[in-house]
């Protein structure tokens, strides 16, 4: 007999499946023998008090009294059947980050033949600019944190989860990390993350089905422009002036991909400035986090580095926190040479001594009225202006202007700051004098509110990052609600992120797969 229960269990009554066994044979008073095996299906920290446990759901294989009924433990059925497309009718995917890169499998499993036009580096050589970018303090504009193989995701915490499981079914995408090479645990784990040096072979693995089933990439392809014929896509132009032809275009280029939003600015095809959330990386000692969340300098070393996920509401602002990294690292994701952008990322261990998190306050097009003559664009041009001051005050190097939050709460210039792992180093700089003030101010409420959520948060430990600006996108190509594709061009298919209808790797990946299917049902 199957039965699936729900439970709390200490960390070290989950190091094997025998203690396991144990420890649900004692609590639900099932006599041991009879438990014959236990899958967990899910795994989420319980730390709302002490000591801090997991909650476990699992399924039990149990033996019936008369040895009958016995029913196997469902093995994962993963395997996806993909069909060779190489002769198929072409789909022209721009971009091969998440959204780019689901979609293309969704289209050979679908029978239709990806075309991959990527305007980046493969994922080897895309490992090497950006430890160049940390040599040099320089941004290589085609091949960075954002652009190339695997996109804005594979140098990333690769935390796989969704607040919007509307958008699809998110075990597709996580059995496709399986198949590929991700541990069978991003399944049961409620909050799943992968880790950047496991999502490097991932991304080539995911490469090479897609060429074996007759997919193509093409590397070093920018787009930068559409060929268009009675409202109909007909193709693309690339940087070197070849036309590339299809009746159908899933353009999956991220949102920091702005030539992109430029492009269709001078087109007036629709564009719209879509709320979004800006502010800086905040950083602590992993170690402090873990005595916050665990409530004890005592807890069990068999627990993870401790996350937090905060938020607060300020004269009806949001600030919250993003993407946090515990045991993680602070990046340069800029994608020009002379804007400043921080985000965070994360092995798959976790092991830095560091913990770090965008804090950002949500903005709307009423906060930028200085950009109003941009029209839906001012959003964008405000987030680009931004990312210049930051750059401006960094001494026009990407060494990020930081601050002790302390001294941040208090309008003082740091005289220095606590160790962190920002890899382009810091600048000791008042970030009250480079942020507008509706964003400091709310950033202020919301440290001291995290402050009575977290005892301990505003410590002298704790520096602030700048700038956390890509966190989403502030722009939205509107696209059909039905059919999918942009509403005045048909067979393009704005998708992902960079569609403002998509955020963070699950999401944009869920996206890739709707709007590949959308395209099947055309055809
Ligand atoms: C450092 C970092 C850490 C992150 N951590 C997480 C995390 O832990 N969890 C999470 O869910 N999300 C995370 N994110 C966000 C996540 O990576 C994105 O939400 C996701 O990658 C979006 O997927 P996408 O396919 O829509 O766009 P992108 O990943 O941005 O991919 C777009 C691709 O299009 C290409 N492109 C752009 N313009 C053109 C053009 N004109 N021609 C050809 N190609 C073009 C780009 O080079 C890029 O490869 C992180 C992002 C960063 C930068």
């Amino acid at each position: 007999m199957i039965k699936e229960i729900e439970l709390n269990v200490l960390p070290e009554q989950l190091v094997n499946e025998d203690i396991l066994k144990r420890t649900i044979a004692k609590k639900t008073g099932i006599t041991l023998d009879y438990v014959l095996s236990v899958e967990l299906k899910r795994k989420s920290i319980d730390a709302r008090k002490q000591p801090v446990s997991y909650r476990i759901k699992v399924e039990l294989n149990i033996k019936t009294k008369d040895n009958q009924n016995l029913e196997p433990i469902k093995e994962l059925s993963s395997e996806r059947r993909y069909k060779d497309v190489s002769k198929a009718k072409k789909v022209i995917v721009i971009g091969a980050g998440p959204a780019g890169l689901f979609a293309s499998l969704k289209l050979i499993e679908k029978g239709l033949k990806p075309i991959i036009l990527e305007r980046g580096k493969p994922v080897s050589q895309r490992k090497k600019d950006t430890a160049q970018i940390i040599k040099s303090k320089e941004i290589i504009p085609e091949s960075n944190w954002c652009f190339g193989e695997g996109g804005a995701g594979t140098f990333s915490d690769g935390k796989l989860y969704t607040r919007s499981n509307k958008r699809g079914d998110i075990n597709e995408v996580l059995d496709i990390f399986i198949e590929h090479g991700a541990d069978k645990d991003i399944k049961t784990e409620a909050h799943a993350h992968i880790g950047t040096d496991r999502l490097s072979p991932i991304i080539k693995n995911i490469r090479k089905t897609i060429e074996q089933f007759g997919g193509e990439y093409h590397f070093d392809t920018k787009v930068v422009d559409f060929i268009v014929k009675d409202n109909k896509i007909k193709g693309v132009i690339t940087q070197n002036d070849e036309k590339i032809e299809s009746d159908y275009v899933v353009l999956a280029t991220g949102h920091s991909a702005r030539d992109i939003y430029y492009l269709f600015n001078r087109k007036n095809w629709l564009l719209e400035a879509k709320p979004f959330a800006m502010g800086v990386r905040i950083e602590h000692p992993q170690e402090l986090i873990n005595q916050i969340q665990y409530h004890s300098h005592n807890y069990s070393k068999l627990l993870p580095p401790a996350t937090y996920s905060l938020a607060y509401n300020y004269k009806g602002r949001g600030v919250f926190s993003f993407c946090m990294c515990p045991g993680g690292m602070i990046v340069p994701s800029a994608t020009n040479p002379d804007e400043l952008v921080v985000n965070g990322m994360s092995n798959t261990l976790r092991n830095s001594p560091f913990a770090n998190s965008g804090m950002i306050v949500s903005i709307n097009k009423e906060d930028v009225k200085d950009y109003s003559e941009y029209g839906e664009l001012a959003l964008l041009k405000f987030q680009e202006a931004l990312e210049h001051k930051m750059f401006k005050a960094a001494q026009n190097s990407i060494a990020a202007p930081s601050q002790r939050l302390t001294d941040f709460l208090k309008n003082k210039p740091s005289s220095a700051l606590s160790p962190n792992s920002y890899l382009c180093g810091t600048i000791p700089t008042d970030l009250n004098k480079i942020l507008p003030k509706f964003m400091t101010e709310t950033l202020k409420e919301g440290f001291k509110n995290f402050e009575r959520k977290m005892k301990g948060f505003i410590c002298q430990e704790a520096n602030l990052i700048g700038l956390e600006s890509r966190s989403s996108s502030p722009i939205r190509i509107p696209r059909d609600k039905d059919t999918l594709e942009h509403i005045q061009i048909a067979g393009l298919y704005p998708c992902g992120e960079g569609s403002g209808y998509a955020g963070g790797i699950t999401s944009s990946a869920m996206d890739g797969i709707n709007v590949a299917q959308k395209i099947s049902q055309t055809l």
